[in-house]
């Protein structure tokens, strides 16, 4: 059962050949076993989803269909608030953290018919691209206990590739649903910046946060994302456009697309020889359906991670200010004053990598550096938004390799963080753009672990996304599943 999609399982709910109460709870036992080796999940809502599941029964009985995922059990990466149900973003600050309200995101779950089964395990504050910063331990690979699952949204990937649910929404930033689901052997779709409301997605940079879909097929993607998109007026920057048909784009032809490979994205000296084949691999199985390869260049693509690590924590030492033990959260206990209360809430609240990013953004933006960090970044930002466009005036996607390797083991870059850094170098560039883009798998390494071809559309572009990455995935039939 849990190796259906989430389109089968959804089908098979709505012509009644199984209960929404029998599927969530094949689930819920398979998270029962799986979890505590895996911990994909922070909180598992075991009895609240019975309890939904049932309703969504009762529902259907009387020929009632809420929405599109109707009794289908999913998974919420732990950034998206969830009224009265905990919220802890990996983080020890956060730790008892109960929402007074729901993100736009868990409303739209809600209001699919979907059922939530809880909250998935992520880098605290999404800063990580491992699982192995949050506060409630790491996330573990499915395909090989001893890897990482990628991360920040390792957890959704991990339950999404151990069938511990049928899908998952992520957040990226940098990379964040991207290279989970390239490691974990999944699909990874962030959208355009402004296509998914981040009302109640907790912060971390927010010119570069981004909801997005984690599915075990294209398809699926396709519709958990038409699900979760959408104008919202508590965002701001959310956008007022309408969400197109994504799964029938991916019944599409690829047949005339005109796909980029940029130089710079090959060349580059860590690219694993396995994944530059396999992402050689999906290119060819695109030209055999007919799209069209040409060689491009995005110049600026190795400033991107410098400008990257000056804005993202510049964004988030502002973000995360607002932890200080005064108005939620955790709250150190101490004799002595404010000041003293402030500082010990934060010392012991975030972890290192927290601590890091808030030193770095908060000098990055202190005033007699503003201009030479800040400023320049953002030039070197808008300098990548236009090697983009440019590109896009020639091609209508863009192939890449998601990351540079398969997944690495446990511990194997936490002591450095430059290296760290350095697995995000491939997914960086489009957030900085805003453009989006999705990993689809693309091959399995000698090793057994799964590899990931990146896809990149001009903004709003997604349908091309799926288009593309629906033909790679015809073609290179792999395991939905990891082999558990
Ligand atoms: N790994 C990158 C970082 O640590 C990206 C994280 C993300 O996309 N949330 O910032």
């Amino acid at each position: 059962m849990h190796e259906w999609t989430l389109l089968e399982a959804a089908q098979k709910v709505r012509a009644n050949e199984i209960s929404s109460r029998e599927l969530t709870r094949a689930v819920l036992e398979r998270i029962e076993r799986l979890n505590p080796a895996i911990n994909a999940y922070i909180t598992v809502l075991a009895e609240k989803a019975m309890r939904d599941a049932q309703s969504c029964d009762e529902a259907l009985a009387k020929g009632l269909v809420r929405g599109p995922l109707h009794g289908v059990p999913v998974g919420l990466k732990d950034i998206f608030c969830t009224r009265g149900i905990r919220t802890t973003c990996g983080s020890r600050i956060l730790q008892n953290f109960l929402p007074p309200y729901d993100a736009a995101v868990t409303e739209k779950i809600a209001a699919s018919g979907a059922v939530l089964l809880g909250k998935q395990n992520m880098d605290e504050f999404a800063m990580g691209s491992s699982t192995e910063t949050s506060c409630f331990g790491p996330t573990r690979n499915p395909w090989a206990i001893d890897r990482i699952p990628g991360g920040s949204s390792g957890g959704t990937a991990a339950a999404v590739a151990a069938g511990m649910c049928f899908a998952g929404v992520g957040t990226d930033t940098g990379g964040s649903i991207r290279q989970p689901a390239s490691v974990c052997g999944v699909v990874g779709v962030k959208p355009t910046y402004g296509r998914v409301s981040r009302y109640g997605m907790i912060a971390f940079a927010s010119s570069l946060d981004q909801g997005g879909a984690v599915a075990r097929t294209v398809p699926d993607a396709a519709v958990m994302l038409s699900v979760i998109a959408g104008h919202d007026r508590r965002d701001s920057t959310s956008v007022d456009i309408p969400v197109p048909d994504y799964l029938a784009a991916t019944e599409k032809s690829v047949k005339g697309m005109k796909v980029g490979l940029p130089r710079e994205y090959f060349g580059a000296g860590g690219l694993d020889p396995a994944v530059r084949a396999a992402v050689e691999k999906a290119l060819a199985s695109l030209a055999e359906q007919g799209a069209e390869a040409v060689e491009i260049s995005l110049p600026h693509t190795e400033f991107a991670l410098s400008a990257y690590y000056i804005l993202a924590p510049a964004e988030a030492s502002s973000n995360l200010a607002r932890y200080d033990g005064v108005r939620y959260g955790y709250r150190a206990e101490t004799d002595g004053g404010l000041i003293e209360m402030m500082s010990k809430t934060r010392a012991q609240g975030f972890g290192a990598e927290v601590k890091r990013r808030i030193m770095i953004g908060t000098y990055a933006l202190s005033a007699g550096y503003y201009e030479a960090y800040y400023g320049k970044a953002q030039k070197v930002r808008t300098l990548i938004r236009r090697d983009f466009e440019s590109a896009f005036s020639k091609v209508d996607a863009i192939l890449t390799p998601t990351a540079p390797t398969p997944a690495f083991r446990l511990g194997e870059k936490l002591a450095d963080p430059l290296t760290m850094y350095l697995s995000d170098i491939f997914t960086i560039p489009c957030n900085l753009a805003g453009i989006p883009g999705i990993s689809v798998p693309c091959g399995i390494s000698p090793d057994g672990l799964p590899i990931g071809a990146q896809i990149l559309g001009n903004h709003f572009r997604e349908e091309t996304l799926f288009t593309a990455a629906a033909a790679i995935e015809r073609a290179i039939p792999l395991p939905r599943v990891a082999p558990l």
